[in-house]
């Protein structure tokens, strides 16, 4: 399997269309946003310099990102392909992750566009819940991906945690960051013939469907 990178705006299901393709094809899938929240309680400068950026909404400095992911593409687990899930979040983090694909000699894959407008994207960032054990997502919000058990994990039981970056305030932030620098990946990778289009305001199995059907045809 080729790797995958997906680009989306908050809550837009990255995180949900990760774990699906991570069940299905068995490859690991990388959030940058877990990645940087677990070196967030760093007690070190750099852990600060992730707690400010993230709980404002901001993007974190892009060679802090690119380091925790350079470290992370080498672990074994990522030779027959991974997800990106919230990379590259910018034209630079781009540039620099196609140096890194020469450095380790990978060609880019598929880049998978989740296509949802600010209104939902803006529902289910306020309605998100995540299970910070096992990583699946839920929603209180969308009847489809509500917990069997309220609060708690459908796969592991764990209890369920709101993200203290889920606010309206910080959304709004984050939104903006993503228009601003994120979007602009499209046609970046449009460019490069790698970008195919998905709608993600639809209920997640049928989007699912779309993405296999994007992963097996160009395999
Ligand atoms: P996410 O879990 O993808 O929604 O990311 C949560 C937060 O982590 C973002 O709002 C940023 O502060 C930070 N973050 C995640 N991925 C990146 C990235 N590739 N570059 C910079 N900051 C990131």
């Amino acid at each position: 399997m080729k790797s995958i990178i997906f680009i989306a705006p908050p809550a837009a299901g990255k995180g949900t269309h990760s774990m699906l393709v991570k069940e299905e094809y068995n490859i690991p899938s990388i959030s940058t946003g877990d990645l940087l929240r677990a070196a967030r309680n760093d007690n070190s400068s750099i852990g600060e310099e992730i707690r400010k950026a993230q709980d404002a909404g901001l993007l974190v400095a892009d060679e802090i990102v690119i380091e925790l992911l350079k470290q992370r593409l080498k672990q074994e687990d990522c030779y027959n392909g991974y997800i990106l899930d919230g990379f590259p979040r910018n034209i630079e983090q781009a540039k620099a992750y196609d140096e890194l694909l020469q450095e380790i000699n990978k060609e880019l894959g598929f880049v998978i566009y989740i296509d949802v407008d600010k209104e939902l994207a803006k529902k289910r960032t306020l309605g998100r819940l995540s299970c910070s054990n096992c990583g699946s997502v839920y929603n209180d919000m969308i009847d489809e991906s509500k917990p069997k058990n309220n609060g708690y994990c459908d796969k592991c039981n764990s209890a369920l945690s709101k993200r203290s970056d889920d606010t309206e305030e910080t959304f709004d932030i984050r939104f903006d960051t993503y228009i601003e620098q994120t979007k602009p990946l499209i046609d970046y990778y449009k460019d490069k013939g790698v970008l195919y289009t998905v709608d993600g305001s639809i209920s997640k199995f049928i989007t699912f469907e779309e993405i296999k059907k994007i992963l097996n045809g160009g395999d």
